[in-house]
């Protein structure tokens, strides 16, 4: 399997694929991968005939006080995991290919960005939508694949396909955890074991809303405010933000809701989780 850092040898690979035929999966990821990107990965693979990983740290995306110097990388790693996982090649561009000097463009996406992450991480999403039309328009994939882990992300390229008429089918895909119920993120190699144990608090604070659900409290603001209290019993836990939102527009449910998303930001010491999950009643 091939890794490919410009944007040239890109083109003219994806290019000679389509020349033959092929349809074209992409995964794009910041690496490190767990279980969570090899889903994404293998289902590319069943779903395409040529697939393409993506791995870019996209500094556009991290606030100044953010992680990304310390964020984890391991290319040899990687290779490795995504050729098991059957991708065709990983196209890993250095950040002065993907912004060279004088880049001044950027995507924003509006209303769907403005809560949940969107709220504390100002520019993010810009980032993120950014780098992921470069990408599409560089790879030009029939279909590309995103975990429902990151719930808010996954809404923002929807609604930026939708808008600017792009034509490609965006896969969404269920959220891979550990045994333990921790969902699985590159950022979970900080975590200290105490912290790691804490970290549990998530998950198990989405199995007890689903609980609240089946015994009949449907009450949004009932909800937030029990799992508020089961998150404050963890120590280690400093809550961000605890929401029940309608998952299609990310905005407050009406009273008779089906589905509603229930999403969790927690700092465990130093580190930021997010996690989620959809109520059904
Ligand atoms: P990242 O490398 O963290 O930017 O993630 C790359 C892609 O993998 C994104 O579409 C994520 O939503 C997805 N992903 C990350 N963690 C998980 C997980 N635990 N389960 C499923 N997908 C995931």
């Amino acid at each position: 399997m091939r890794i490919v850092h410009t944007i040239a040898e890109t083109r003219e690979i994806i290019a000679q694929a389509k020349s033959l035929g092929k349809s074209v999966g992409l995964v794009p990821t910041m690496g490190y991968f767990h279980e969570g990107h090899l889903s994404l990965m293998r289902k590319a693979r069943e779903e395409n005939d040529f697939v393409v990983a993506s791995i870019f740290v996209n500094p556009i995306q991290f606030g100044p006080s953010e992680d990304l110097e310390k964020y984890p990388r391991n290319m040899a790693r990687d290779s490795q995991l995504a050729e098991g996982a059957g991708v065709d090649f990983i196209f890993n561009p250095a950040v002065d290919e993907m912004y060279p000097k004088g880049y001044n463009t950027y995507v924003d996406v509006e209303k769907i960005t403005e809560g949940l992450c969107g709220a504390r991480r100002p520019g993010h999403f810009r980032g993120v939508a950014t780098v992921v039309l470069k990408l599409f328009n560089i790879i030009q994939p029939n279909s590309a694949y995103f975990g429902q882990k990151d719930f808010q992300q996954l809404k923002v390229i929807e609604r930026m396909v939708t808008d600017l008429n792009l034509q490609i089918r965006i896969v969404p895909m269920p959220i891979v955890r550990e045994a333990d119920g921790l969902a699985m993120s590159s950022r979970n190699t900080y975590l200290s074991a105490d912290e790691r144990q804490a970290a549990l608090i998530l998950s198990k604070s989405l199995r007890a809303a689903e609980e609240m659900i089946h015994e009949g409290h449907t009450a949004p603001e009932e909800i937030t405010t029990t799992i508020r209290e089961f998150i404050g019993s963890e120590p280690l836990a400093r809550i961000e933000y605890i929401k029940v939102l309608d998952p299609d527009t990310l905005v407050t449910l009406p009273t008779n809701w089906k589905n509603a998303l229930l999403a969790l930001a927690v700092k465990i010491g130093n580190t930021r989780l997010i996690d989620n999950t959809i109520l059904k009643r």
